[in-house]
């Protein structure tokens, strides 16, 4: 019998979560209701908390989900009760236009892929009500643990993508501004893409150490060295040809732009705020022949399976970026651990 009430992870207003008691949903055509095994916080949920990113009070977030299928709706077929699975953070219906045209995570509108914890209730919770489920479910096979691939449904998923998007080339001299887990995962995917050269910048030292064992050559600590200069100079002068924005702020950005060689890709995964400025001697004058491209995090359950095969044949470890563990009922300890980065702290376990 699946419980009526169950506990989930309720934004009330800026600054304010609580862990509140909801109605267990009953999935409705082409939904699956998923009891939540293990999930975890992301630093956009750290954004929604601190109000700078609105979403509606009530709403549950949270949007990485690992866990077994409660209840099928309508329409669901090819999944039984009782089966282990990763949705990724973006469920795309996979029939729109955008969909169609391989755009996931625009699913319907721009970001419209994003639902989880942004439009609908997320997963910070015991369970969570999965949409499109058909597109969705990506089962678990035996040999992958929860923890082995909780982190695909977001910040792999999205740290990757940057070197898709980019288009990394056999050879390629590659910079990642930032190191926390999605540059973390960038730097992870410089080197699966063939890249001869990845430097990885950032300033704290548990996370440098970290972006050596993801697959850094170099690592640059902005706050001894200036980044532009260190790219520069391991480059011989000549930059980069992808240089991976991991932050969202304008002088990581800016900065991203400095290291580029002539007709090199800024690949941007940040999500920024207020004004965006592009400065033109950076950007030479707009005839360098530069491209700048953006990602948001590829969703549905094909992307979630070819992920979960990267990590089954050992191209890809994650669990080293698992640092912390906290039940459900621990989530203000969980979000105060993760939000004030204490404890060298990357990725945090949340168990319902
Ligand atoms: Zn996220
Ligand atoms: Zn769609």
């Amino acid at each position: 019998m699946t419980a009526t009430t169950m506990k989930g992870t309720i934004f009330e207003g800026k600054n304010q979560i609580a862990l509140k008691g909801k109605p267990v949903p009953k999935p409705g055509y082409n939904e699956a209701l998923v009891r939540v095994a293990l999930t975890t916080i992301c630093g956009t949920d750290l954004h929604i908390v601190r109000g700078e990113y609105p979403v509606r009070i009530g709403l549950t977030i949270g949007h990485e989900p690992v866990g077994v299928i409660e209840e099928v709706g309508p329409g669901v077929t090819g999944y039984a009760r009782g089966t282990r699975v990763l949705i990724g953070a973006i469920t795309p219906c996979g029939q729109c236009e955008f969909c169609l045209s391989g755009k996931w995570a625009q699913c319907g509108g721009r970001l419209g892929g994003w639902k989880f914890g942004n439009t609908i209730d997320g997963c910070q919770a015991e369970y969570v009500l999965v949409p499109n489920a058909q597109a969705n479910l990506a089962i678990i096979p035996d040999t992958l643990s929860n923890e082995d691939v909780v982190l695909l449904a977001d910040i792999a998923s999205t740290g990757l993508s940057a070197t898709e998007t980019a288009n990394v080339q056999l050879g390629d001299a590659v910079a990642v501004f930032a190191q926390g887990p999605i540059g973390l995962c960038a730097t992870a995917g410089a080197r699966l893409k063939g890249a001869s050269t990845v430097i990885g910048i950032d300033s704290d030292r548990t996370r440098l150490k970290m972006a050596k064992a993801m697959g850094a050559d170099e690592v640059i600590d902005y706050s001894t060295k200036d980044p532009v200069h260190e790219v520069m100079r391991i480059t011989n002068g000549r930059g980069v040809d992808v240089a991976i924005e991991a932050l969202g702020l304008q002088q990581t950005f800016e900065s991203c732009l400095r290291v580029l060689r002539p007709g090199g890709k800024l690949s941007s995964l940040g999500v920024y705020s207020g004004k965006l400025e592009v400065p033109v001697d950076a950007f030479g004058a707009g005839i360098a022949d530069i491209q700048i491209l953006s990602t948001l995090c590829p969703g549905g359950k094909e992307r979630m399976r070819r992920l979960m095969e990267l990590v089954a044949s050992r191209r890809l470890n994650l669990r080293p970026l698992l640092t912390h563990d906290f039940s459900l009922d621990q989530i203000h300890r969980a979000y105060e651990v993760f939000g004030n980065r204490s404890d060298g702290v990357l990725k945090v376990a949340i168990r319902p």
